[in-house]
Order: C-alpha cells, then structure tokens, then sequence
C-alpha cells in the first residue's frame, strides 16, 4: 500500500504545457480509477479546446527550431528518455498495472517493449536519408530529401498505456516533429509521467504537450481544423479511426491510422500443437485479451483439436485471476464496466447460438472489473465474437477441415491487422503466409511486435506502419529538388 500511495502522490497529474505542468485553463479535473477495484487512484487536469490551441501555439513557435536541432541531439534526448524509463521499470510497471489492469509481470513487459522505440527511433534519427541522381535525358539532377511533416497529434488508447505513447512519440521526435499527445481517459498517468521523463532528457519546451481530457473532440477538433497542425496520428478502434479520418479530409492532413483487428490464428493438422498452445495462451491471453493483436477467432483442424481444445482449457483454467499489483497474478481485469458487458453479451452471444463452454463462461461477482477466463468451442458461424473484437479473456474455437477452408474464414472479415497459424510445412508456411489478408502474419509464434518491424494493418484496421525504418517515413515529407 505505501508503495501505491508513494508512487501515486509523487505523480505528475496535470497537463504538459510548455515543458512544465499546467492546471489547464479551467482548473477542471476527472478521476482516474483502478479498475480492480472501482475505487479512484488520484484526478488529473482535463484539457480544453483552449488548452489544445495554446499546445498547438507552442509547437508551432518551436517546429523550425526543433527541426534544425541536429539529429544527435534530437537522438541523444531520445536515448536518454529510454534509460530514464528503463531506470524507473518498477514505477511505471506499477502505474500502468493500476490504471489499466494487467498484471505486473506483464506491465514490465510492457516498459521493455514501450520503451524500445524511443532506443530504436534515436538510432533511426541519424539515418534519414535521400537520394541524388542524373535524370535519364542527362538535362538535369534529381536531388530528394526529407523533412519532417510538423506537428502532429498523436491519439493513444488505454490498452497499452505507454507503448502507443512511445510508439508515435519517438519516430515524430526523431523525424523533427513538435507532438501533441492525447492519452486515453482511461489511463492518462503513464503519459504524464512520460512527459516528466521528457522534460528531465532535455527536450526543449513545447516540442512535447500531453492533454489528458474527457471530452477528446474538443481538443482534436480545434487542432484539425488549424493549419498548423500537420498530422494526425491515431490508435484506437476502427469506429473513431474513420471519424477522424473523414475530420482530416477537410484540410487533406497526413494520417496514419492503427485501427481495430479480428486475429484468426490457425492450427494445421501438422502443428506441433504443444507449441500452438504456448503461442495460442500468448495470443489470446496477453494484455487479458485486450490487444488489438489478440486472437479472435481460433481456427483448429478437426483432427487435432480435441487435444488442442483440452491442453488450452487446461492452461487457461490454471490461470490465476486477480489485481494486477498481487504477486502470482496472470490475468487482471478488464478496463471498464463497459467492456466487461460487451464481453457479457459476446460471450452469452455464442453460447445462444451453440457454442460450447469448456471453461469460464461468466464475470466472477465483487469488485472490480474482473472475467473469468473462457474457452468457447464449436463456435457458430453466425456467432457475434467471429466479427466483433473481443477484447477479453475469451478462446473462440472453430473446426475445420480443409487449408482453403481455413484460409477462406480467416480472410473472412473486414480487418486485417495480424494472422497466425502453426504449421511444420515449409510450404504451406509460404502459400498461407501469402494468403493471408493482413498487415503481419505470425508463423509459429504467438507474439510478433517488435519496435525494429512495422506494425500495422490492412482494410479497416488502418493504414500506415509503427516501428522498423518505415516508422519514421510516417513524419516525414518527401521534397524533390531539380537541379541544372
Ligand atoms: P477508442 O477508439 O474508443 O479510443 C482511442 C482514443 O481515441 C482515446 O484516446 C479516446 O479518447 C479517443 N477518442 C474517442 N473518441 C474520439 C473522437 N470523437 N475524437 C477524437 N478522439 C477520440 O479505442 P479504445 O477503446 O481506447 O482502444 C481499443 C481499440 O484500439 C480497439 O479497437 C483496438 O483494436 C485498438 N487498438 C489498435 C492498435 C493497433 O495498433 N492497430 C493498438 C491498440 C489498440
């Protein structure tokens, strides 16, 4: 308990204006709460229209000179970002396991991999290049550079309270970007918390505003519609992504868009279905199932999945469900009230309609947003957690026969984030990994993010890559210079 209350007091919980904290300009505030318990963690400044305006007046005053700034330098703040996070892993393993909920062990995951992209992106900042070339009627020179596109809004969800932070922050700083950065109302304290760590690396006022608010239209809005703004940035379900999207058409802004996804992960008749449970228990229930990565729709062939069925049940049953901050813990809770009836009713769904519960089934009763971990089989074509993210601890096996039947359903959506599926076949490892109608495909594994590779989706989860050298392309403008 000291431990929380130590941490939590010694927070910064107003907004990042001007490389300090600001109260914002109505003084108002909302509670952020700890969904194992329901109970209020602390209150944080909620921004304005006003506030996002005056954010936006302090990077434009600061893009020319932010760009300027030597890429070593911009590069060196970055790295020392990353070993400021990494120096205070147990703090922010802590705070995002009691605004968001999953357990500690899995929160220090997340500090590994968030904090990975301000170390990659530092290592990109010097490494933006161009191109010089003779124009094929040798009357002139083609000179390319790049520069960077200039402020940006980044919008995060509460899933993943620091690393869809980082995931934007370091390319858009690296690239020479000033970023004003909305966090999720759910989980706004890593943010800020990001933003202190920023402040102490050196980064020169107003290149970095972080607003949290309850009303996140009256900041992006405002900003949309300005130009100066330049980008937007956004992570979060497929519904908003496309709102926006149409917000960004009035002034034709740069949008990278990381939309909402329905995994299928497939297990052939020839996967080593031990190793397809361990990649299966990552996939499903990482993050308690609340990743846009997570696998939706669990295809397995008929030969094989009663034992697959019967090892997962095992695995999944043996999890321990708790708060996240209690040692011992696998699966915290859910976000929200909300999302735990949206899982209700999915799962309730399925269940009408035929599907059989091996395990779970239900939310436990007391506090917190908890769901007991579940394994639906035999799940129905017409079952709505076939077509709608989940978003919980939920297995949804369906059988299958054939590798074209297989491939069809996985195809059988309008996302198209990630795949995964199991196989000892070369051949078929290449044919379905081609097949497959989405931005990654996971082969004989259960994880695939990686701040050196480009995350990112097809269809309507999105357009637009995180991470690897495509990452920083998403700040950057292309000017071509012809020379005599
Ligand atoms: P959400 O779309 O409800 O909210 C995301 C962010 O958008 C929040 O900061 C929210 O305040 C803001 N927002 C909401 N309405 C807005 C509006 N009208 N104008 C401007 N901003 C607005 O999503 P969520 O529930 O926070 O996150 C879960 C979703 O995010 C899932 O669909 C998940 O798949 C997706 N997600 C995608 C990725 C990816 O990389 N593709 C990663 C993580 C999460």
């Amino acid at each position: 308990m000291t431990a929380v209350h130590d941490l939590i007091s010694s927070l910064p919980t107003d907004l990042w204006l001007g490389g300090k904290q600001t109260p914002g300009s109505t003084g108002a505030r909302f509670a952020v709460l700890n969904p194992a318990t329901g109970d209020q963690l602390t209150t944080v400044a909620d921004a304005t229209s006003q506030d996002a305006l005056t954010a936006l007046d302090l990077a434009d005053s600061v893009q020319s000179s932010w760009a300027a700034t030597p890429a070593r330098e911009r590069a060196e703040i970055l790295r020392r970002a990353f070993d400021s996070v990494n120096s205070r892993v147990e703090d922010f393993a802590l705070l995002m396991t009691l605004e968001m909920g999953k357990s500690l062990q899995e929160s220090r995951g997340e500090v590994a991999y968030g904090s990975e992209f301000l170390r990659w992106f530092s290592e990109e900042a010097v490494r933006i290049g161009g191109r010089f070339t003779q124009a094929p009627a040798g009357n002139g020179r083609i000179l390319v550079t790049k520069k960077p596109v200039g402020p940006v809004l980044a919008i995060t969800p509460w899933n993943f309270p620091l690393a869809m932070g980082t995931r934007k922050i370091g390319p858009a700083l690296a690239a020479g970007c000033t970023v004003i950065v909305k966090p999720a109302e759910d989980t706004p304290l890593t943010m800020l918390l990001l933003g202190q760590i920023f402040a102490d690396a050196g980064l020169p006022a107003g290149v970095l505003s972080i607003l949290p608010t309850l009303n996140a239209a009256a900041v992006s809005g405002p900003l949309m519609a300005d130009p100066r703004l330049r980008k937007v940035t956004f992570t979060g379900s497929t519904g908003v992504g496309k709102l926006l999207v149409r917000n960004a058409a009035d002034r034709l802004l740069r949008t990278s868009m990381e939309l909402g996804g329905n995994a299928p992960f497939i297990v052939f008749d020839d996967a080593d279905v031990d190793a397809a449970v361990d990649g299966a228990m990552l996939a499903k229930m990482r993050n308690g199932g609340e990743a846009c990565t997570a696998a939706n729709r669990l295809y397995v062939a008929n030969s094989v999945r009663e034992e697959f069925t019967s090892k997962l049940t095992a695995r999944i049953e043996a999890l321990t469900v708790g708060a996240g901050d209690i040692g011992g813990t696998d699966i915290g809770p859910l976000i929200n009230a909300k999302q735990r009836t949206t899982v209700t009713a999915l799962v309730d769904d399925a269940v009408a309609k035929g599907a059989t519960v091996r395990t779970g089934g239900g939310a436990p009763h007391g506090a917190g947003f908890f769901f007991t971990p579940t394994v639906l089989d035999d799940v129905p074509a017409d079952a709505n957690l076939l077509r709608e993210e989940i978003f919980g601890p939920v297995a949804a096996i369906v059988g299958f026969d054939t590798e074209a039947e297989a491939v069809a359903a996985a195809n059988d959506t309008q996302y198209g984030l990630v795949s995964y599926f199991y196989t000892r076949d070369l051949d078929r490892a290449m044919r379905v990994s081609a097949a497959l109608d989405s931005g990654m495909v996971g082969v004989n594994r259960g994880a695939i993010s990686d701040a050196a590779a480009p995350f990112g989706g097809v269809k309507e989860s999105g357009f637009g890559r995180e991470g690897g050298t495509e990452g920083i392309e998403e700040y950057l403008e292309t000017k071509y210079v012809a020379l005599q």
